[in-house]
């Protein structure tokens, strides 16, 4: 399992190449939440997404040890995040992405000089797609959450969270293959164990919630949730260790939910955030935690989301104001 130090090792690392998120609070949110609420903002982070952390930590690592390539199977924040790494260390990176892929998606990659290489449908025809290329040409795959450099830099946001907030009492995070999640619980629970982390998942991608019922890693059928972020088929075998050992609790959120919590932070807040980070407001907003009257940090994952597709996933707010 990784420790503080990792984390602590990875915020030097990255520190000359990410930002330091703000952290913004609403008065209508906290009100409706019932709670003191906290917005950790990395939907204003490089690329717009928290993955720039783990990223950047993992690339610098393989970069070091003579890595002439990166690839990645993701052709989202992931995708995005290891271009854009790449490029600025002078790596070529190449990308598999699926033959249906969203071409702004696309042209995000492109736009951060990524070579993309269009191959199947699922994730299951990609990875090994990647992990093939990158054999043949010295290079190193970079998995998206189940690695100890990833889950080390993502494990950095907690670091921020606490020199920000040191009196915090909660954390509110989304749960995909369980990165972001098992580095800020490091950081957090073995720094200061009182500090109470909540994971969220959709109910249709709730294989971490199952897993952790199960007491053993649990996959489940492919989802089509609009948390497009959150849609692992299972977590990790180094994440999932470290959300059994440390999660204080995880809760499901509806996509109906989810799309009320979107459209309250794009319309109130005036942020523009995507799907994937919406669930912890979610869950904020229809009281499923154990949480009255607390400092609640909710980390707002990330902000890529296709702006034409935004009144496809936009419902009136007015049940909730
Ligand atoms: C990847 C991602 C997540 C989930 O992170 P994991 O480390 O896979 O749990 C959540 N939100 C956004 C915006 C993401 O890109």
């Amino acid at each position: 399992m990784i420790t503080i130090q990792d984390i602590r090792n990875a915020r030097e690392n990255i520190h000359d190449t990410i930002h330091t998120t703000p952290i913004l609070q609403s008065s209508q949110l906290s009100k409706l939440c019932e709670n003191n609420v906290f917005l950790k903002c990395e939907h204003l982070q490089k690329t717009g997404s928290f993955k720039i952390r783990g990223a950047t930590n993992k690339v610098k690592q393989v970069a070091k040890e003579g890595a002439e390539l990166v690839t990645a199977a993701s052709s989202g924040n992931h995708g995005q995040a290891v271009s854009f790494i790449a490029e600025q260390l002078g790596i070529p990176a190449t990308i598999v992405v699926p033959t249906d892929v969203n071409p702004c998606k696309m042209s995000a990659i492109e736009a951060y000089d990524g070579k993309i290489v269009k191959c199947g449908t699922t994730s299951a025809e990609r990875i090994p797609r990647a992990i093939e290329i990158a054999e043949d040409q010295n290079g190193v795959f970079i998995p998206p959450y189940d690695d100890p450099y990833i889950m080390a830099g993502q494990g950095t946001t907690g670091l921020e969270i606490l020199d920000q907030m040191p009196d915090v009492d909660a954390v509110v995070i989304p749960i995909g293959g369980g990165g972001l999640i098992s580095g800020i619980l490091t950081t957090l629970k073995e720094t200061n164990p009182n500090i109470k982390v909540y994971g969220v998942e959709p109910e249709t991608a709730n294989d971490t919630f199952l897993s952790l019922k199960n007491a053993q890693i649990t996959s489940i059928p492919a989802t089509s949730t609009i948390a497009d972020g959150l849609r692992a088929s299972q977590p990790g075998d180094m994440t999932f260790p470290v959300i059994q050992k440390y999660v204080d609790d995880l809760v499901l959120v509806s996509d109906d939910e989810i799309r009320q919590a979107f459209s309250f932070v794009m319309e109130r807040m005036k942020q523009v955030i995507e799907p994937s980070s919406a669930v912890t407001i979610a869950a904020l907003l229809n009281k499923k935690l154990p949480l009255e009257g607390k400092k609640v940090v909710t980390v707002i994952s990330g902000g890529n989301v296709d702006l034409a597709r935004i009144s496809t996933l936009m419902v009136g707010t007015e049940t909730i104001c």
